[in-house]
């Protein structure tokens, strides 16, 4: 029997009562934009999210974007990201008109490195070129990047800083989660993170009820007091009534959700780490969401295929980091080279991972692994 990488359908199982529920009631009534659920989401992800405000938007690369316009972010300055992560976190940035600067991660957590970080301001303040402004790091597979140390960079620096937590929502340090440090913390839906909708859909949390006035008008086509009302240049990225509902019964058993996959994880760990090159490594005080499990082996390639013949299917992330991509390759580099983010690339390797993975198949997954490495 062939297994799912990730298993929506088990989850939906769990819910189908509340979801069917929830999409009827959608239908019944028929705002299928800013209808009640939207801002019903809205106030219980920002609860979830230990945040004043939570604002829906179309996709987690909105929810990016949108800071970075209300903070008129453009052409002339820097906006430093980690180059392992998806692509949209330096889409976003080159998209606003401002120079994406590629920094390296720490070998062991794959987040951003804040060493790296303070070395990439400081070369781009004596290049003299582009002003430094904000910095997204990336809680890259579900795993809160280093904000204790990133924050005082930041401070020193007067820069904005953006958590992208589209893998990472639900994360937390010593039980706090990344808005604590972060000015705006963002949320992807897509149906494969963690708390995932079924279709696209996004969200934007912050403290500040000022920036989320001005975000809210921005993904609302820059509106006013009333629609016809427009007093800046936005766009429209608003979250669908029907996916807030959909999202709502989810949201509902996310922690629930989170706590599983630990286990998973945990025992994923046991079974494997004295067989792979590395398996995750979560720093002391963190809870991950677990988007990924990654781990390293020498032929990644050649593993998935021998994993694959046996009906066990894995994913690459990432085998080539952005500031390699085509598009981005005239962007700077920290250093003019990430050698963490190049040590790694040609070894990772993420196993089926979500809540509902049972013990049996995952110590199917673990057995066949093991074999496949010989
Ligand atoms: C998925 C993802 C995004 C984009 O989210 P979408 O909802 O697909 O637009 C941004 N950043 C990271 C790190 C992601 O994994």
């Amino acid at each position: 029997m062939a297994i799912p990488f990730i298993d929506l359908k088990a989850q939906q199982d769990r819910l189908r009562t509340e979801i069917e529920a929830g999409i009827h009631n959608v239908l019944a009534h028929g705002q299928y934009i800013m209808g009640p659920q939207v801002a019903q989401f809205e106030q219980k992800l920002a609860k979830f999210g230990d945040s004043r405000f939570a604002l829906g938007c179309a996709n987690g690369t909105d929810a990016l974007l949108l800071p970075m316009m209300a903070w008129g972010i453009g052409p002339g300055d820097a906006v430093f990201c980690p180059s392992f992560t998806f692509c949209a976190t330096a889409e976003t940035i080159a998209l606003m008109g401002a120079t994406p600067v590629f920094v390296d991660m720490e070998r062991d957590t794959y987040n951003i490195s804040p060493s790296s970080l303070e070395r990439a301001i400081k070369e781009t303040i004596s290049a003299g070129k582009l002003r430094p402004r904000c910095v997204i790091a990336v809680d890259l597979f579900g795993q809160c990047a280093d904000y204790e140390a990133l924050a005082p960079i930041v401070g020193e620096y007067g820069l904005k800083l953006i958590a992208d937590s589209a893998q990472g929502f639900g994360t937390s340090l010593n039980g706090k989660q990344p808005g604590h440090w972060a000015d705006v913390t963002t949320a992807s839906f897509f149906p494969a993170k963690p708390l995932g909708c079924y279709g696209d859909g996004g969200a934007v949390l912050c403290d500040d009820e000022e920036l989320t006035k001005i975000m809210a008008s921005l993904c609302n086509h820059g509106k006013g007091s009333d629609r016809y009302d427009n007093i800046r240049i936005g766009f429209n990225s608003r979250l669908d009534t029907m996916q807030a509902a959909i999202l709502l019964p989810k949201l509902a058993v996310f922690a629930d959700e989170i706590e599983r996959r630990n286990k998973i994880a945990a025992r994923y760990i046991e079974g494997l780490k004295r067989h792979v090159l590395r398996v995750p490594t979560v720093r002391a005080g963190v809870v991950s969401t677990w988007a990924q499990f990654t781990i390293e082996v020498p032929d990644p390639e050649g593993f998935a295929k021998i994993l694959k013949e046996d009906g066990i299917p894995t994913a690459r992330y990432y085998p080539k980091p952005v500031h390699m991509q085509s598009a981005y390759v005239d962007y700077p580099v920290q250093g003019n080279g990430l050698p963490n983010t190049m040590a790694c690339v040609d070894k990772v390797i993420s196993l089926p991972m979500h809540a509902y993975l049972d013990e049996d198949t995952q110590d199917r997954i673990i057995e066949m692994a093991k074999k496949a490495l010989g």
